[in-house]
């Protein structure tokens, strides 16, 4: 009790403290202007600040709704298990007040798409576009209790944003989102299902992806593609995430914008008072304690989160390997890193140590392994790997998490072990000792297969 209570007071003292320190001095006002009118935009979203997932993610996004096709969408979302954000238009959720009662009853996120997508008073000036904000905002917290943090532009920002679009978005509290994989199902009417899969399996693969789907009226065939495209993303080895304002935004440069626009320095201090008072008011403080006991339950797990990201910044220990049945290596702390609980390799070492030979093709960005009668290929933008046995492509494995670092494929470990048919038995991670133990279904007949294995990292089933 005395926790909570403390917790509480501590609360209530934050938001004066971020008052105090909001103020912007006229000087720093006109320099600030004078920035943003060149163009520049005072700040990105920087690395450090946002959490990336353990996991490669994909972020479902739904723009334009609600409509009668979002209760489709919910369902499949639903059966497959998977949460995604809705950037809502206040027109709509005033319409259909119900469907963002449920988007939020499911779990998902809900984002402000402005009231009602009209490019041409949006972006003529900024105070309309906030307006447009506020007002469905107004909508989405009568309706089901939310104030939505983060915003999606109509049309995107490129082109229709300036830099003070953005800065005044931020003073206001919000986080603006593109994203990086346009499904291209508004490109015109009735977009065929094949053309926006294929369209989403085009798109060059990330840790994160921020796919742009639209469940207004008129997008049956998004609802067909949806599922094939969830399927898709999962067999890549992907999870699926809402957005939330601890996700690196994809954001678009600032182009130059299509729309005349006048920003008088009376203008743009008038916005950003505007815009500072709403944030004061509205958006708690960042790293605000928490304040229900299931929050403190989750401050444990973060605590325990942390825990393992300080064990990965601790002074690196080596690594032992022991492969069930067959030899250990141990790894010095050059050889492996440690993301989180994961481990990453070079791919090239791993390779090297199996006894194996490695080729980097470099147009087509595919790694060529070779051992014995058997050849794998690892190619990057596909994130997958072929397995040849003889020539033969026996199989094909897809990893996403898959990536390039200086010139390195970069591999997890405990995927590629899985995908390769092992399993790690058993791993010990503290302060002191450093040990994983691998085990392959098929080492035997490996050993009287193949010689090099024996004194192999892995005895991957090749
Ligand atoms: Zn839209």
């Amino acid at each position: 009790m005395a926790v909570l209570l403390l917790v509480y007071l501590w609360f209530s003292i934050v938001p004066v403290q971020a008052a105090e320190g909001k103020g912007i001095s006229a000087q720093d006002g006109q320099e600030i202007y004078q920035m943003l009118k060149s163009g520049k935009r005072t700040s990105m979203p920087k690395e450090k600040t946002y959490k990336k997932p353990e996991q490669p993610t994909v972020y479902l996004t739904f723009d334009d709704g609600p409509s009668k096709l979002t209760p489709q969408v919910l369902d499949i979302l639903d059966k497959e298990d998977v949460k995604a954000t809705f950037f809502a238009l206040g027109e709509e959720a005033k319409a259909h007040p119900d469907l963002i009662k449920r988007i939020v009853k499911d779990g998902h996120t809900l984002g402000n798409h402005s009231y009602n997508h009209v490019y041409k008073e949006l972006y003529s000036d900024f105070q309309n576009f906030w307006n447009q904000i506020q007002r469905s905002e107004e909508i989405f917290a009568d309706v089901a209790g939310v104030r939505p943090q983060l915003v999606r532009a109509p049309g995107g920002t490129y082109t229709n944003f300036d830099a003070y679009y953005y800065y005044l978005m931020e003073q206001a509290g919000y986080t603006v989102l593109d994203w990086n994989v346009d499904s291209g199902d508004s490109k015109r009417q009735n977009v065929p299902v094949n053309e926006i899969i294929q369209s989403v399996k085009n798109a060059p693969l990330e840790h994160e992806m921020n796919v742009l789907f639209h469940d207004g009226t008129g997008h049956e065939s998004t609802v067909e593609a949806l599922p094939q495209v969830i399927h898709y993303y999962k067999k890549l080895g992907y999870t699926f995430a809402p957005l939330t304002t601890e996700v690196k935004p994809k954001q678009f440069p600032v182009g130059k914008p299509k729309w005349s626009r006048n920003m008088s320095f009376a203008h743009f201090n008038e916005l950003l008072q505007e815009t500072q008072q709403y944030a004061l008011a509205h958006v708690p403080p960042k790293n605000e304690p928490l304040d229900t006991p299931e929050q403190l339950v989750n401050q444990t797990k973060i605590a325990r989160e942390e825990s393992a990201q300080a064990l990965a910044s601790k002074p690196s220990l080596p690594l032992k390997i022991n492969v069930v049945g067959g030899n250990g290596y141990t790894l010095d702390q050059s050889q492996y890193e440690l993301q989180g609980d994961r481990i990453e390799l070079a791919l090239r070492f791993l390779v090297e140590k199996m006894g194996g030979r490695m080729e980097w093709n470099e147009p087509v960005k595919t790694a060529y392994a070779h051992y014995g009668m058997y050849d794998v290929e690892y190619d990057l933008p596909k994130r997958s790997i072929r397995l040849y046995k003889l020539g033969n492509r026996v199989a094909t494995h897809n990893l996403a998490d898959m990536s390039l670092v200086e010139g390195t494929i970069r591999v997890p470990l405990q995927n590629t072990v899985g995908l390769l048919g092992g399993r790690i038995t058993q791993s010990v991670m503290d302060s002191g000792t450093r040990e994983v133990s691998l085990a392959f279904r098929q080492f035997n007949m490996w050993n009287e297969n193949n010689s090099l294995l024996k004194n192999s990292l892995f005895a991957i089933n090749y």
